[in-house]
């Protein structure tokens, strides 16, 4: 199956912020990583033009702008960026011992360490209409977005304590929020529901369901169906925040690193560390919390420093 079989000290899987800042790190100190940028090279944040709260940008800048001067300031130091998917991995259970990770299903890479920042994909509930208005009013990230609709009223769909969260945030900037909950109750633990419930500007719409979003270039509003009676009515909005989950790209690393309920690759204490030796875990697939690009960023920089502190400790 291999083509040909590549060893080099660090393997960075993923092109969002994780992983270039990741290789930012590495490259400096000389682990000559190479990175697999995956299908979305930049990451997440080249679907936004919009990203006004990363840190050094005073009148904000364009994702795709943002991500491309991450990867030539990777590139400045010697990382070598690839287009390519990591499609299989088999990691050593050993200190010192080598991962080999398959690349497109033909290439082998041995790597002394690995990087995860594979990242985590936000659901939608999949209407034309909600795609189409995506970056438009349609929104997964309320921490993101929510100031763009600062005294206007929004929308928030799902009824988990991720709902819930985005919800009382958005309040705080918003006018009025509307949370749509598909079943007679919200499914958020009691202390999160309670926050909702005690929040003067939230609304909560019970057995009800986007049907659809209008507008033609940017949202108008939304078309709620009851579930129950059928009926449908409709909701001057400008935003709509889908808050019904992510899910990490995780689904290779099955039976081979430790992962939480949910699929997140679990780090130990305050470090990027899997349960492998050698094999880091940083950005939002090992965080379902924060979720934002400088956390990520951050724990791109962890990542690189304790990939370099392993490898130094096995001189
Ligand atoms: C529309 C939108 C707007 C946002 N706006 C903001 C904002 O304004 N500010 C902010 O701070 N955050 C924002 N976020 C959140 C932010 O984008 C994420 O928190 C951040 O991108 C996470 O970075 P990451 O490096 O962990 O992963 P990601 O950005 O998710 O990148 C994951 C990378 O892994 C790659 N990959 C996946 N699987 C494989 C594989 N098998 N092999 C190789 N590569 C693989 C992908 O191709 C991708 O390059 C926004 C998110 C979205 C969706």
């Amino acid at each position: 199956m291999s083509e040909t079989i590549e060893r080099i000290k660090c393997l960075i899987i993923g092109s969002g912020p994780a992983g270039y800042t990741a290789a930012i790190y590495a490259s400096r100190a000389d682990l000559k990583p190479v990175m697999y940028t995956g299908m979305q090279m930049g990451g997440q944040l080249t679907t936004t033009t919009e990203v006004d709260n990363f840190p050094g940008y005073p009148e904000g800048t364009d994702g795709t702008a943002m991500m491309e001067d991450l990867k030539k300031q990777a590139e400045r130091f010697g990382t070598e960026v690839r287009f390519g998917l990591a499609t299989e991995v088999n990691f050593s259970d050993k200190v010192g011992g080598i991962h080999k990770i398959t690349i497109d299903g033909t290439k082998e890479i041995e790597a002394e360490t690995v990087i995860i920042t594979t990242g985590a994909t936000a659901k939608y509930l999949g209407l034309e209409s909600e795609e189409r208005l995506k970056g438009g009013g349609v929104s997964a990230c309320a921490t993101c977005d929510g100031f763009f609709y600062r005294k206007q009223d929004v929308i928030v769909v799902g009824a988990g304590d991720t709902a819930a969260e985005e919800a009382t945030y958005l309040a705080n900037i918003c006018n009025k929020v509307t949370m749509l909950v598909r079943k007679d109750h919200m499914r958020a633990s009691k202390a999160m529901i309670h926050r909702v419930e005690k929040t003067e500007n939230i609304e909560v719409l019970y057995n009800s369901e986007l049907d659809e979003v209008l507008g033609d270039n940017v949202v108008e509003g939304v078309r709620v169906v009851n579930n129950q009676t059928q009926n449908k009515h409709e909701i001057e909005v400008t935003g709509v925040f889908i808050a019904i989950g992510h899910t990490p790209n995780t689904d290779i690393f099955n039976g081979q690193l430790e992962m939480d309920e949910t699929g997140y690759l679990v780090t130990k204490g305050k470090s990027t560390k899997t349960n492998k030796p050698g094999v880091f875990a940083a950005g939002d697939v090992q965080d379902h919390e924060y979720r934002q690009a400088v956390t990520a960023a951050g724990t791109g920089c962890m990542a690189a420093l304790d990939a370099e502190r392993y490898l130094g400790s096995l001189e």
